[in-house]
């Protein structure tokens, strides 16, 4: 896909949720999405971070954003549940669910993983993935057609050592993307994961402490990847394990 160009203001009059739209690649994607024409709906989990988001998308003079501040890491079904009515209230419908958030936990041998550590990163990289997927779905069935990208990584398709809890989030986050698709195969409905591959954000820095970032793409140079994502008009490709490398 290294030809793929979107027309200009091709997201014109969509409805795009983003999660962990306040840092990294969720927040370029919200920048992105907005500048070809989305309304994004901003989530994440801290209040002054989506507001800084909220406010350089209104300076920049695309559509107006919403924001949903929910932290994946302790919300409860309800909280799900009322995101997606308050969505449904205001707009009627979602065209994009960008599954974007997560949480790295640590890097440590599965013999002495810690099991806080792991139960927080399951909510937040699983459980939070499914809920808002589960609860936004009648939303986007109303849409004329839908795009959802659930982000995955190298190591949720091959483990690797020390990798953890995060490793086996991404390889359930592949499943529950694969068992999805196929049960909206015969819908206008295209659902598919993204492996950004090693970005310049801050939980690379964290998990490559060593590493030049320089070395590394920024989240801008993967938004070719995750503007296809969302190009429902073109993309017919679903249950799919998308690199957003090969894209560069
Ligand atoms: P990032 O810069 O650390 O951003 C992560 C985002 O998730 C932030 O907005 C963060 O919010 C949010 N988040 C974390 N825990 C949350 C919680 N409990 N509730 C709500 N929001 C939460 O990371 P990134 O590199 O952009 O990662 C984006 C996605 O790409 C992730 O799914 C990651 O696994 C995947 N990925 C990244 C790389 C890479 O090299 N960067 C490689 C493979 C896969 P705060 O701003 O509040 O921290």
């Amino acid at each position: 896909m290294k030809n793929y160009t979107a027309e200009d203001q091709f997201l014109a009059n969509k409805v795009i949720l983003v999660t962990g739209a306040t840092d990294g690649i969720g927040k370029q994607a919200a920048l992105t999405y907005a500048e070809y024409g989305a309304t994004v709906i901003l989530s994440g989990r801290n209040t002054k971070k989506l507001e800084a988001v909220y406010d350089e998308i209104e300076s920049l003079g695309y559509p107006q954003p919403a924001l949903v501040p929910l932290n994946l890491q302790n919300s409860s079904p309800e909280q799900y549940s009322q995101v997606a009515d308050v969505i449904a209230a205001e707009f009627g419908q979602l065209d994009g669910l960008l599954l974007n958030a997560s949480d790295l936990g640590l890097l440590s041998p599965i013999e002495h993983f810690d099991e806080e550590t792991w139960y927080r990163v399951m909510q937040v990289n699983v459980n939070a993935t499914f809920l808002l997927t589960k609860y936004c779905l009648p939303l986007i069935r109303k849409a004329n057609k839908g795009a959802i990208a659930m982000t995955s990584s190298g190591v949720g398709r091959q483990g690797r050592a020390y990798w953890g809890a995060y490793a086996v989030s991404k390889f359930a986050t592949e499943g529950l993307m694969q068992t999805l698709a196929d049960e909206l195969e015969k819908s206008d409905i295209i659902v598919n994961s993204i492996n950004p591959g090693g970005t310049r954000t801050k939980m690379r820095a964290n998990a490559f402490p060593g590493e030049d970032p320089n070395t590394l793409p920024t989240p801008k140079d993967l938004m070719p990847a995750y503007l296809w994502l969302m190009d429902i008009e073109n993309n017919r490709q679903t249950g799919q394990s998308i690199d957003a490398r090969d894209f560069l």
